[in-house]
């Protein structure tokens, strides 16, 4: 992928946007750009700078995801709704092409590796619950502030806020003799650096590939399989990222959206969607922080699809699909007459208090309180579904639950 048209290439120490950003080491990646650690010599703190793979169908991409950060933006002056907050934006010329780049606030861990740090067993009720809050004021904003349909919420587009603290990071007390000096970025427009400056560029970028990737991960406890009880004293504060897919609700033009476990029937069904899409894989993502497993994970196998066997998933965990959505868009593909699914004939009803008691072993009263809250978001009639705000208000949210 480091071809013409594909990702741009970075060393550490990079300068970017006129010497602003200087590269420190790779942060994340995915189809279609690379996430770098970036120092910002303007602002003196750390930025997630993400480039972009450079072929036209990417540039178009990025401007689309740029369109959405910059709104929100906008419509949040003091950054306080839970959704990742757009810095700059920039082109980069490099020897594959020319590139866009979005600087993005730095964050943390995503939500997945939260749950892989938990060995897939989940995290403690009284936690989902904060994440929970944090994730339904992003949505309420994108949604009713907004008018935007994020499209592909799950735990790996919600990252935590970072734990680190800059001011005690040894990447920052390498950088410091050349970012910091008191006449200011001598780095700003790359062709004044002299060779004292090129000296100390050269050993901060030692210093900086001395520093393993494990430093941003929620202090480095990640990488330690031996802590994992302990989630003590991690805020548990999260945004909501990756805009790559939003919509306009009033103008959506993709018929398949979402992940495929976090997606909603009524897009499997192809009979339209709004915000209660993502209602849906909200409730997804929160049984799994809570449970350490996927809610649903289908599977094509003999004589049915993958989407049959997703069908019959949420028909087994959560009842009949009513008669009306049986039958609309694709439904006459998938169900009989009767609303009964053609292919996957034998049920096994489990609903979903019961299925927490039994395989994730809840007691009796959280299973029962955790599925109230989850049930009404997963209702196969979107309209009925709780909005983020109608959520933000649901008794569940504020329960304590005693850990002993
Ligand atoms: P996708 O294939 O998921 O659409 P993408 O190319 O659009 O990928 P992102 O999902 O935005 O890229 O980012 C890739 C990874 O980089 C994320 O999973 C995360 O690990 C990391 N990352 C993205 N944004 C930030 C941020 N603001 N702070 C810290 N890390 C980030
Ligand atoms: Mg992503
Ligand atoms: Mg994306």
């Amino acid at each position: 992928s480091y071809r013409k048209g594909g990702y741009h290439a970075v060393r550490i120490g990079d300068p970017f946007a006129a010497g602003r950003y200087i590269a420190q080491r790779k942060m994340g990646w995915g189809h279609f750009s690379t996430v770098w650690l970036a120092y910002d010599t303007h602002s003196s703190k750390y930025v997630a700078l993400k480039i972009q793979k450079s072929a036209e169908q990417f540039a178009e991409a990025a401007l689309h995801e740029i369109e959405f950060l910059l709104s929100i933006a906008d419509g949040d002056p003091s950054n306080s709704k839970c959704v990742v907050r757009l810095i700059d934006h920039f082109k980069h010329n490099g020897p594959n092409g020319q590139h866009l780049c979005m600087v993005l606030e730095f964050l943390g861990d995503s939500l997945l590796r939260l749950i892989k740090f938990t060995r897939y067993k989940g995290i403690e009720l009284n936690k989902v619950r904060e994440i929970c809050k944090c994730i339904l004021i992003g949505l309420d904003y994108l949604h009713r502030e907004l008018g935007i349909i994020h499209s592909d919420l799950k735990p790996e587009n919600i990252l935590l806020f970072s734990t680190i603290d800059p001011t005690k990071d040894p990447v920052r007390s390498a950088l410091t003799p050349i970012l910091e000096r008191p006449e200011g970025g001598a780095l700003n427009g790359g062709s004044t650096m002299n060779i004292i400056e090129k000296k100390l560029k050269r050993r901060a970028r030692r210093a900086v590939a001395n520093i393993s990737l494990r430093r941003v991960s929620m202090g480095g406890a990640a990488e330690a399989p031996k802590v994992t009880k302990s989630l003590d004293g991690i805020d548990m504060r999260c945004k909501v990222v990756d805009f790559g897919n939003a919509c306009w609700a009033d103008k959506t033009f993709a018929d398949e959206i979402q992940t495929r476990q976090y997606r909603s029937p009524e897009v499997i069904l192809g009979s339209g969607y709004s915000f209660s899409a993502d209602m849906w894989s909200f409730a997804c993502t929160a049984f799994e922080l809570a449970t350490g497993e996927l809610m649903f994970a289908p599977k094509s196998g003999q004589g049915f699809s993958e989407d049959e066997d997703h069908l019959a998933l949420m028909m087994e965990l959560l009842g009949k699909i009513p008669r009306k959505i049986a039958t609309g868009g694709r439904s006459k593909d998938y169900f009989d007459r009767h609303g009964d699914l053609k292919r996957i004939r034998r049920l096994k009803l489990r609903p979903l208090d019961r299925y927490l008691v039994d395989k994730y072993k809840f007691c009796e009263s959280d299973a029962r309180e955790f599925s109230e809250f989850l049930c009404p978001l997963l209702d196969f009639s979107p309209e009925k579904r709780p909005t983020a705000q109608q959520c933000l208000q649901h008794p569940w949210l504020n329960l304590k639950t005693s850990t002993v």
